[in-house]
Order: C-alpha cells, then sequence, then structure tokens
C-alpha cells in the first residue's frame, strides 16, 4: 500500500470516527493476505473489531460514571456461599427485565452478605445493556440534596438523580434520617416511582424502617412507592468479609449473630 493510499484511509477513517479501523487495518490487511481470508471475512472483522473496541469504551466510560465503590460482577459471586440468596432469582434479574418496567430490586441482610456485590453486578450489566447507572450510598445522595436545597437548586439536583434509568441506593439503614432528609428522600422515590428503577440495599428489615424515618407514616408512604413493583432478595447468611477471620478464631460467633439480628428476627 503506498503512502499517499495509506494517508486516505485514514481520513476517511477518521471522517466516519473509526478510530479502531485506523488503528488496526494495515495488520489485519497482512493476515488477510497470510490466511487467504475473503473479502467478506475481512470486512467482517474491521466491523467487528471497531464495534467491540467502540462497546468497550462506551461501557468503560459508562461504568466510572457510575461511581461504583468497586467492581465486581455476578460470576464472582459464590451462591454456594450464600445459599439464602436464590440463583433463579437473581437470574431472572440479570435479564435486566425489571428496568424495563421500571420495577425496584431490593437487597435486605447483615453487613457482608454480598448486598453491594450484587447491586453493583445487576448495574454493570445495565451498562453492558447500554443503560445509564448511577450508584451512591443514601446519606452521600441526601447531603447532595440538602445542599441543593440551601441553595435553591433542589429541583436540579433532583433531577440529576432521575435521569438514570437504574439508581442504586446503598446502605439504606445504617443512620436515621430526620424529618427534612426523609422528605427529600420519599419527593425522590416518589419521582422515580413507575418511571424509573432503583436497586435498594439496607441491613434492616422492613419492619424496623421505621427506625430509619422520623415517623411511621413518612416510613409507610416510602415503602408503599418502592414495594409496589418491586422483588426482594432477603439474604440470611453469614459475612463473608468475616469468613477467613471467623475460621481464624479471631469474631466470635456472638458477633456475627448481632450484626444480622435484625434483619434475622423479621
Ligand atoms: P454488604 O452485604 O455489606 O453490602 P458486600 O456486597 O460489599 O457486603 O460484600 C463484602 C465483600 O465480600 C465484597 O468484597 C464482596 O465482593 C464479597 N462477597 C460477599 N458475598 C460474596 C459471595 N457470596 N461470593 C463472593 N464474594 C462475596
Ligand atoms: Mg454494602
Amino acid at each position: 500500500m503506498s503512502q499517499l493510499q495509506e494517508e486516505r484511509i485514514r481520513k476517511l477513517c477518521q471522517d466516519l470516527d473509526l478510530f479502531t479501523i485506523t488503528e488496526v487495518h494495515i495488520h489485519l490487511a497482512e493476515e488477510a493476505s497470510k490466511e487467504n481470508w475473503t473479502y467478506l471475512d475481512f470486512l467482517e472483522k474491521l466491523l467487528d473489531e471497531e464495534v467491540s473496541e467502540k462497546f468497550r469504551r462506551r461501557v468503560k466510560v459508562k461504568t466510572q460514571m457510575a461511581g461504583f465503590p468497586y467492581i465486581k460482577t455476578l460470576a464472582q459471586f459464590d451462591f454456594s456461599f450464600q445459599p439464602s440468596v436464590d440463583k433463579r432469582k437473581i437470574k431472572e434479574l440479570s435479564t435486566l427485565k425489571f428496568i424495563e418496567e421500571k420495577e425496584n430490586v431490593i437487597f435486605l441482610g447483615p453487613p457482608g452478605v454480598g448486598k453491594t456485590h450484587l447491586a453493583i453486578a445487576l448495574g454493570i450489566l445495565a451498562i453492558e445493556a447500554g443503560l445509564s447507572v448511577y450508584f451512591t450510598k443514601l446519606h452521600n445522595m441526601i447531603y447532595n440534596l440538602t445542599q441543593g436545597k440551601k441553595e435553591g437548586r433542589v429541583k436540579q439536583k433532583m433531577a440529576s438523580y432521575r435521569r438514570f434509568p437504574l439508581l442504586i441506593v446503598d446502605e439504606i439503614g445504617y443512620l436515621s434520617l430526620n424529618r427534612e432528609e426523609a422528605a427529600l428522600f420519599f419527593q425522590l422515590v416518589s419521582e422515580r416511582y413507575e418511571k424509573g428503577s432503583m436497586i435498594l440495599t439496607s441491613n434492616r428489615s422492613y419492619g424496623f424502617w421505621g427506625d430509619i424515618f422520623p415517623d411511621n407514616i413518612i416510613t409507610a408512604a416510602i415503602l408503599d412507592r418502592i414495594l409496589h413493583h418491586s422483588t426482594t432478595i432477603n439474604i440470611k447468611g453469614e459475612s463473608y468479609r468475616l469468613k477467613d477471620k471467623k475460621r481464624a478464631g479471631l469474631v466470635s460467633e456472638k458477633i456475627l449473630l448481632g450484626a444480622g439480628k435484625k434483619v434475622e428476627s423479621e
């Protein structure tokens, strides 16, 4: 191939935003001639490289924007360690039909049983399906909304959480909310109701959500909207984080049971 032809190909690729083909076409053309590929084989390979790289880049950018605290996939979840997690239910959720139907998923369970891991894993699947996802801890979101309210920009802040087809709100229940904070959470839940999916995680079973919010009326109103179209995965098991420590005798049985008390008493 002449220098001029190479320049023309690069220019054409750039005009069409075919950045990967710009990089790989010479190498692939050499391989094609060595391996006797047909013209169509060659064309297919070129296009496949471009599409695969675009997909990888899109997933990478969306994953960075999602703000996950760590990256874990469903394949990395050891179902045999946590038999209370119904594999079929998770498989059903992994079809992402719940997002299409604007339904919610709630993972309940004591610390370390895989609630955040499963929420992130479903979030990654949603990203791979081309959707935008945002992950936040409840308290960070409420802090952000409260700040927005002080600055008279609560509407914009709400909209920024509303625009994601999947919003993951982690760690409901570790800290309780005051009246103003609970009202902001209620507003968010109401705005997303039947409009977008949420995955929520909590260390408290629903019977104890009254301890998180300032009164039973707002607790009931929040639960009513969250649970109307929803799937609850109640994980009753031991902490994966502590399993090795427990085996080594560093954490007593009492602490492990105490961590799960409120959920398991459901
Ligand atoms: P929590 O229920 O408190 O949100 P996490 O989901 O953050 O707990 O899990 C704690 C750690 O243990 C994470 O690193 C997670 O990947 C890992 N983990 C939890 N359960 C499992 C499991 N069943 N298989 C593999 N890793 C697990
Ligand atoms: Mg967690």
